[in-house]
């Protein structure tokens, strides 16, 4: 928005943004995302000529945080000629609209831009609030607005965004709105104030009604323990994850629709509006347990390729058939998405879609959504499936969830970054709880998925909550990267009882932990999984000096050819990447040890980093990224064929070939 033509105009775009913050604080009028407001003033082109401006929402921008960019400016004297065309495809107003476009900036005109313009007033407010929505659910919606909103309020029955849709309501500007039916408000208004007073007054009076009227049913259901939730999002996530694996996300407030005795009727209300199509498809399932999973999932996919089918190929179904939006009782509304961000849009979207349905269900007895036909025209509808984000092949382990141990340092925080930026999601576990939330911000700044433990890897209660986490953080477990690990160094004769058994409590014992927490998740899940050891090359090739540590490396690596053995039948992978001398990051290599390995090779303190790395066949320092990165093909469906395998991250050190 750096025009000349609209720096101009700053008053009406800040008062505009203004407008329009407010309305986006108000989740009852926009649904994720949706929802646009208008402004129209006057600019001075690149000739030197004053021409109307019309000031829209970009696409896709949210109404709650926009800023002045989040706007698109058009010359509305370009725009207003369409008033006079009898027809005009989706493409052609698209590519009509790229050319009234003042500014080349990063926001795209809403798809609904043409509504704003065709109106004559100065202010054009359009939401899709839920009470306007439910109020168009009733048997007879032209009668009920009229009723509930006044006579001066008109309705228009449902018709697609586009040309159509602006000109009629063009047609209805004498009054003082429009109710659109499955859709939204439009309302207008000679000042910005006027207009959001209006916008404000007529969905605050369909939901006065709509309260008035309200008789929920009564709600008795106890809350699901966790081990029959767990068990319900394990195996719904695995059944959900042809051809690409989703996360899932619990809202634990969607039981006040999940748990009502009448749920059937909230979830049978199907979708009130595109916006619900485009997030929920068809609308809600309702899942009473983990066994009705798999049926109630393929039932909704047969479903929906039964529509395409039907079709005959004339609208190619490009939205996912697999439904996204669970109502279940006694645990809340779970929805599924390919990110975190994503199941919470969903959900968002979902608590709308339900909370509309639920106020027709008790104001009116019963809720005529969306027809089939309409819903099969939204779901193949390029313009509106265009909001929606397209796979990124870079991004191989999206909706993956693991486990990393020792991941406030060195490799593990490595690990955990590389994870993030290939989409994956993480829990983080470390004792040292600075250095974990530390490590955690970093991974969430750069836009990454974590959750953290705070516990000792000894303890097999710590291995259990992190997999208790990841299921109720994202649905879930795909594995583990087993990693935490100390050094304890000293030769047999002096070496300590207590520092043998330390060694093999963190360096073993904690690997078989997290191994025996993960499997029955797994297993559960049904979809295999992936368990990666980062061993040592020492497992191998074993330094004096260094026994109690070598030895406990050794017992981890064979822990993971046995975990190979017996994951083999689930289709549970587990596979080691044998690094040597990672000193970036790391917190194992304390002065301690360096000084006792330094002394072990017979070399100086200062020249240790360097005799390691002068010692392989690279001749290169071995780097924490360099292990990440094997740790990510290990973890990947890329590596789908590889389990007992040791893959070695070490420069090349030939005592420790694998045989
Ligand atoms: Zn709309």
């Amino acid at each position: 928005m750096t025009a000349p033509a609209i720096t101009a105009q700053s008053t009406a775009l800040a008062e505009l943004v203004d407008r329009s913050r407010r309305i986006g604080a108000r989740p009852d009028l926009v649904v994720h995302g949706g929802g646009n407001t208008s402004a129209k003033t006057t600019g001075v082109d690149h000739r030197g000529r004053e021409r109307p401006i019309l000031l829209v929402k970009g696409s896709g921008m949210d109404l709650a945080t926009i800023g002045p960019a989040g706007f698109v400016a058009l010359y509305l004297d370009d725009l207003a000629a369409i008033r006079d065309r009898t027809a005009m495809t989706d493409e052609e107003q698209q590519a009509y609209l790229g050319r009234c476009t003042v500014s080349q900036g990063t926001a795209r005109p809403s798809i609904e831009t043409l509504l704003h313009a065709l109106l004559p007033w100065t202010h054009v407010d359009h939401v899709h609030a839920d009470a306007i929505c439910a109020l168009a659910l009733a048997g007879d919606p032209e009668r009920e607005v009229r009723e509930v909103l006044g006579a001066d309020v008109a309705f228009v029955p449902y018709v697609r965004p586009g040309f159509e849709l602006s000109h009629r309501v063009a047609d209805l500007a004498d009054h003082a709105a429009v109710v659109l039916g499955h859709h939204g408000l439009v309302t207008w208004g000679a000042t910005s104030a006027a207009c959001l007073e209006r916008t404000l007054s007529l969905v605050g009076r369909a939901r006065r009604y709509l309260d008035g009227r309200a008789r929920p049913p009564e709600q008795a259901i106890p809350a699901l323990d966790h081990e029959r939730a767990h068990a319900l999002l394990l195996t719904l996530r695995g059944h959900l994850a042809e051809p690409s694996r989703v996360v899932l996300h619990v809202d634990a407030s969607g039981r006040r629709h999940a748990d009502r005795t009448d749920v059937d009727r909230i979830a049978g209300a199907g979708p009130a509006t595109a916006d619900h199509v485009l997030r929920i498809g068809r609308g809600s399932v309702i899942l009473r347990s983990a066994d009705e999973a798999p049926a109630e999932v393929h039932a909704a996919v047969r479903a929906a390729e039964e529509r395409r089918r039907r079709s005959g190929g004339r609208h190619p179904l490009v939205r996912d058939p697999r439904p996204t939006a669970f109502l279940v009782p006694g645990l809340g509304t779970v929805t599924a998405g390919r990110t975190p961000r994503e199941a919470k849009i969903v959900a968002d979207v979902a608590e709308h879609s339900h909370t509309v349905a639920a106020s027709a269900v008790d104001a009116f007895g019963a809720s005529t959504g969306l027809t089939d036909e309409e819903i099969f025209g939204i779901e193949s509808w390029p313009l509106e499936l265009a909001k929606l984000r397209p796979p990124d092949p870079v991004r191989d382990l999206e909706a993956f969830v693991v486990v990393v141990t020792g991941a406030a340092s060195g490799i593990g925080r490595e690990c955990a970054t590389v994870v993030a930026r290939r989409g994956g999601c993480s829990v983080l576990v470390d004792v040292d709880e600075t250095a974990l939330r530390a490590a955690a911000e970093e991974v969430r700044s750069d836009g990454g998925e974590v959750v953290e433990v705070v516990g000792d890897v000894r303890v097999a209660a710590t291995a259990e909550l992190a997999v208790r986490a990841a299921i109720e953080a994202y649905g879930g477990l795909d594995g583990i990267v087993s990693n935490a690990g100390i050094a304890v160094t000293g030769r047999l004769v002096d070496l300590s009882p207590d520092d043998w058994e330390r060694s093999l409590a963190v360096n073993a014992t904690s690997h078989f932990l997290l191994t025996r927490a993960a499997l029955p998740a797994l297993a559960a899940q049904g979809r295999g999984g992936s368990l990666v050891y980062v061993v040592s090359k020492n497992a191998l090739a074993p330094g004096a000096g260094f026994g109690a540590y070598s030895v406990a490396k050794a017992a981890q690596l064979q822990l993971a050819r046995i975990a190979a053995l017996e994951g083999g039948p689930l289709g549970v992978r587990a596979n080691v990447v044998n690094p040597d001398a990672v000193f970036e990051g790391s917190r194992l290599w304390s002065p301690e040890l360096r000084a006792a390995r330094a002394a072990d090779h017979g070399v100086a303190v200062e020249e240790l980093e360097r005799f390691y790395a002068e010692r392989n066949l690279l001749q290169a320092p071995v780097r924490a990224s360099d292990v990440a990165e094997a740790v990510a093909f290990l973890l990947s469906d890329r590596s789908s064929r590889t389990t007992g395998c040791i893959l070695t991250v070490d420069g090349g050190v030939p005592a420790a070939f694998a045989r």
